[in-house]
């Protein structure tokens, strides 16, 4: 502020050598207005509600040599569970609320939104969801999960974007977290499912009774592995587009099954600018992004 002051006053006595008092005057009203016009803004932007929402896929453990090179090879979308684990541990000394998928669109995001529960008042939020459904990404997490619980007397929620059909399976690249392991850390208290379609298909490029019986079967085959677990259905509710994107069509039908849907445009998801609840946003994450940036994320920086 200071800085920009004595701009003003050399630019302002600069001004005096070369214009006449009123030319003066209506330059530096000028560029008082446009400053006035950036601080405002600044402060719009500095007050709107903003909640970062991380899209991780799977989490590798550098202890473990199954999760290192030779025997797997590391692939851009990987975390390593060392960094997560200092990024989570931050957030929870932090005091951040761990959203799930049915906080955030309860509290958040659906037109007639429910007030906020009196223990979150003032919480700073973020959201921590993995796709795909990873092995490593499970035990790393679960770990990280049981040691911050032991330690702070406080549970994180994760949100799994899976393909239920991929549940227990070996997979192209990765295999795939088994039902009973999923049910456990849903059991526990730390893992919200949620669905990623069957097939991990661009659901852009299904016909409309496809992507119907996409949609339909993985929420069924996550339902049936959670069965007694859930009794209110919290499970499969909310569905993350495989490739990130969705259109107006491919919207329209996963509405039939899902309360909202997330895409990936590295951008936070700004409160009273969602316009849809099938258009959330997620910031895309990979392990060229050190721990202190993504706890700078969480902050509302920017990527
Ligand atoms: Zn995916």
């Amino acid at each position: 502020m200071f800085g920009f002051y004595l701009v003003l006053k050399n630019y302002k006595n600069w001004l005096k050598t070369r214009l006449n008092r009123r030319q003066e005057r209506a330059v530096v009203a000028l560029i008082a207005f446009v400053f006035g016009l950036f601080l405002y803004k600044v402060i719009i932007e500095l007050t709107v509600e903003e909640v970062t929402i991380f899209g991780f896929h799977d989490i590798v453990d550098l202890e473990k040599p199954s999760d290192r090179p030779p025997q797997r090879p590391v692939l851009d979308g990987d975390y390593t569970k060392q960094d997560l684990q200092l990024v989570l541990e931050s957030l929870i000394q932090q005091n951040y609320w761990f959203l799930t998928t049915q906080e955030l669109y309860d509290y958040f995001v659906k037109p007639d939104r429910l007030p906020i529960p009196p223990e979150h008042r003032g919480q700073k939020r973020v959201m921590i969801s993995t796709d795909d459904g990873y092995t490593s990404a499970h035990f790393s997490l679960m770990e990280i999960a049981e040691n911050l619980e032991q330690k702070y007397g406080k549970k994180i929620k994760i949100v799994w974007f899976v393909n239920p059909p991929f549940m227990g399976k070996e997979g192209l690249q990765l295999p795939h977290a088994t039902c009973e392991e999923l049910r456990d850390g849903f059991q526990k208290g730390y893992y919200d499912l949620q669905s990623h379609g069957s097939n991990h298909t661009n659901f852009s490029e299904l016909s409309d009774d496809k992507l119907e019986i996409d949609l339909s079967k993985a929420q069924q085959i996550l339902r049936d592995c959670t069965g007694n677990l859930d009794p209110d259905r919290t499970v499969a509710r909310h569905v993350a587009y495989p490739f990130g994107d969705a259109d107006d069509r491919v919207e329209k039908i996963v509405a039939k099954y899902h309360l909202s849907g997330y895409i990936y445009n590295n951008q936070m998801l700004k409160l009273d600018r969602l316009k849809s609840p099938y258009h959330i946003p997620r910031v895309s994450i990979h392990n060229r992004i050190p721990p202190k940036k993504l706890i700078w994320l969480a902050k509302g920086g920017l990527l």
